[in-house]
């Protein structure tokens, strides 16, 4: 009889682990004891979705033998199940074939959006905007959450000094002060207080150090020094743990020598340690099986004792837990508590998704018909505004005047529904963004004509093939150049095609792609009024845009509502106040560039004059960090601190005065930097300690202020200590990283 009832599954009495009165520690622990070694590890394994599951069962292959674990109890957790129907039918399958009936938590790449697209993560950090940036989570959680959904592999908080790097896109950009706040707002958005099924789990990856990779080719070498690992890339991911980030992510490279798979100083030492962490570490895509590729163990057995031990919890696609953990434990080579650990850490995540109250939870057709709905396509339109910056305004092209004009449209990627999708947009219908061309049209008060000129690349459009076959086609650039010849204003909008960055996207070329430099260089023959409007997804190198364009708008890869944003910021209906988080450099050769580096010790200390240059450029970005036009304009003045001489712990005030000069209504992104003079380790010259976004009309003036405290004056030495030295600190704010105004103070 003991038998037959194990056979049919656990009936709901003999559940004590349901009992909504016990707290989710103790539930937990009731839920443990009932498991058996295997169970345990069946919840450390996550399966890619593997077969439809509303169809018939797999038959044969690795199909049938996924199906048939997911029966067993050896599946906690799958990725890429999506849609309601789908996921009810695999949730079904755990909860009522499985022995414990254990649900599943279901994983997915919601990176900028579900089906309702934002802007790429690199384009809304450069709105600087928090609670922008958290709405756009909090957009992507309810749709993505109405389609099955309860757990992201985002944010992605990997700072990254490297544009050759494609996931570049899927950061916050440079800077880890500002990173830090970002991965804060996108962990917040996502997650919500994880009371609604519109919440979902976040994971702040990819831990760490993965946007080092040398010379930007992905998946790459790390080596970097302690300096740069606490004090730059750890940071963000403190954040998003101290924000309450539910999962985090190891990551494919090896840093300093370690898979940062295997590496128990980040894992159990930092993370579960320092941190006091309490959600669980999954391992990216086969991470844990590349370890044997690494060189770093001999097969799945040794791949599978070394992640474990370093405190990898969950093992995404490589099999190696569920394969051999169990005799790793038989075998002594893993302690039982190991296992009883991460299967905790995991088991507390599902109680507090309230999947052990319903296991559907999330699984709510009524809300899936939302998804698309126009209030999430207003917030993404928001966000896309947002994360516009205007690089350049020479003339008086832009604002567009709004009747009496001839335009030309021209460009490939203007007349493009799919690239403004940007990468990682799985779940988005193809050809689903508003592109340039039908934002522009709404507007019919001008003349517009479009000609294509060129394409960017030939083929490929997915993630899985090449897309860095550039087309040397330039049968179109007669009837563009006729276009452009009549034409009042040339909007030109040229870049990268939406696959062109993101995973396995390096470029050692940071040019405009194809034919599209020689495009914009024949049009200007014939007409210089152009507008230049990027679509891309990294830093490019625009050196001669700079010196020959009048206008320049970065637009990046926008989401589903591209268009009309670009519209709404070309006729001057949306003032743009978008400022850079990635330095632009003139030429690939000054790659990795970024603001906050360190004095080189030679021809003094200013930044401006170091001997340190290269004799064939200058060795400044073409655009730097935090920069930024407005159609209005703003002038700084009067930056004061409230003393001269601080004692450890005391505030230190800071205020500027900031006047709207120009003659729109507009906002600016204040931005305050702080250099440590003289301290126990180098310093960098400058770096971001606040900002402020300030909306300010035409002629306003507003006071500005900030606070600093130890924590923004500290930093980390080689061994992970905080310290807040005395001394002397210079403070600048200012409209970018280098126009500024400087003062100065001491602490005691
Ligand atoms: C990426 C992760 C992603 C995972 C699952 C990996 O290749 O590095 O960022 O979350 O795939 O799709």
């Amino acid at each position: 009889a003991a038998a037959l009832l194990i056979s049919m599954g656990i009936c709901a009495q003999q559940r004590p682990w349901t009992d909504k009165s016990k707290t989710i520690d103790q539930r937990v622990d009731l839920l443990l004891k009932e498991m058996t070694l295997e169970e345990k590890v069946g919840q450390m394994n996550q399966y890619n979705g593997f077969w439809n599951v509303t169809g018939p069962a797999p038959k044969g292959g690795n199909a049938e033998k996924k199906y048939d674990d997911l029966k067993k109890g050896r599946v906690g957790s799958m990725l890429n199940v999506r849609g309601v129907k789908e996921v009810r039918a695999v949730q079904k399958i755990a909860v009522e074939q499985s022995r414990l009936g254990i649900p599943l938590i279901i994983g997915f790449d919601v990176i900028h959006g579900y089906k309702t697209l934002s802007p790429i993560p690199l384009a809304e950090s450069a709105s600087w905007d928090l609670e922008a940036i958290r709405k756009s989570a909090s957009v992507a959680a309810d749709e993505a959450s109405a389609a099955g959904i309860n757990w992201t592999f985002a944010p992605m908080v990997d700072i990254s000094r490297d544009a050759r790097w494609g996931r570049v896109m899927e950061g916050a950009g440079e800077d880890t002060y500002l990173g830090s706040k970002i991965a804060e707002a996108r962990v917040k958005g996502f997650q919500g207080d994880l009371s609604k099924n519109s919440n979902i789990i976040a994971c702040a990856k990819h831990f760490a150090a993965y946007g080092f990779a040398e010379a930007g080719r992905d998946y790459n070498t790390v080596d970097i020094g302690n300096n740069t690992l606490y004090n730059v890339v750890l940071p963000p991911f403190k954040a998003a743990s101290d924000a309450g980030a539910r999962t985090f992510m190891n990551s494919f490279n090896i840093l300093n020598g370690m898979p940062a798979t295997g590496s128990k100083f980040l894992q159990r030492d930092i993370l579960k340690g320092k941190w006091g962490f309490k959600g669980f570490v999954v391992s990216d895509w086969g991470s844990i099986g590349e370890m044997i590729d690494h060189g770093y163990a001999n097969n799945g057995y040794d791949a599978a004792m070394k992640a474990v031990n370093a405190g990898s919890d969950m093992d995404m696609e490589s099999n190696a837990y569920v394969e051999n953990l169990v005799k790793l434990v038989q075998d002594k080579k893993v302690e039982a508590s190991v296992i009883d650990d991460a299967a905790k850490r995991i088991l507390r995540v599902k109680f507090e998704l309230g999947l052990f109250d319903d296991p559907y939870r999330y699984c709510d057709e009524k809300r899936e018909t939302t998804i698309g709905q126009k209030a999430n396509r207003d917030a993404v339109l928001d966000m896309a505004k947002k994360s516009i910056v205007l690089l350049k305004n020479d003339g008086n092209l832009l604002p567009l005047k709004k009747s009496g004009q001839k335009i030309a449209l021209i460009g490939a990627l203007a007349n493009d529904k799919n690239s403004p999708l940007g990468s990682w947009r799985i779940a988005a219908d193809d050809n689903s963004a508003v592109s340039v061309y039908e934002g522009l049209k709404q507007y019919k008060g001008n003349s517009l004509v479009y000609e294509k000129g060129a394409d960017v690349s030939v083929g490929a459009t997915s993630f899985t093939t090449e897309v860095n076959i550039n087309t040397t086609d330039k049968s179109g650039f007669e009837a563009a150049k006729n276009v452009a010849k009549s034409a009042d204003v040339v909007i030109m909008v040229l870049g990268e095609i939406g696959f062109q960055s993101g995973e396995a996207r390096s470029r050692t070329n940071l040019d405009l792609p194809g034919v599209q430099q020689e495009l914009l260089e024949e049009i200007f023959k014939v007409n210089r009024n152009i507008v230049l409007v990027l679509n891309n997804g990294r830093p490019l190198v625009l050196d001669w845009a700079k010196a020959n364009i009048p206008a320049i708008v970065e637009a990046w890869h926008l989401g589903t509502e591209t268009g009309n944003a670009v519209a709404q910021v070309l006729y001057g209906d949306y003032n743009p106040s978008g400022k850079l988080t990635m330095s632009f450099p003139r030429n690939v050769g000054q790659v990795p560039i970024y603001y906050n580096q360190y004095s080189t010790g030679r021809g003094g200390k200013t930044e401006t004059v170091f001997w340190s240059h290269y004799s064939d450029v200058d060795k400044m970005p073409l655009f730097p960090f935090g920069f930024g036009l407005s159609y209005t304009k703003f002038a700084y003045s009067n930056l004061k601190i409230d003393k001269t001489s601080y004692k450890k712990g005391e505030p230190i005030k800071v205020s500027v005065d900031v006047k709207n000069t120009g003659d729109f209504d507009g906002k600016e992104v204040v931005q305050l930097y702080i250099h440590d003079e003289v301290a126990s380790l180098a310093r960098p010259v400058k770096e971001l300690k606040g900002f402020e976004l300030v909306p300010l009309k035409k002629g306003e003036s507003k006071t500005v202020s900030f606070t600093l405290t130890e924590k923004e004056l500290g930093f980390f030495d080689n061994d992970g200590n905080f310290l807040v030295e005395a001394g002397s600190f210079k403070i600048y704010v200012g409209t970018n990283s280098q126009d500024v105004l400087e003062s100065k103070f001491e602490l005691q």
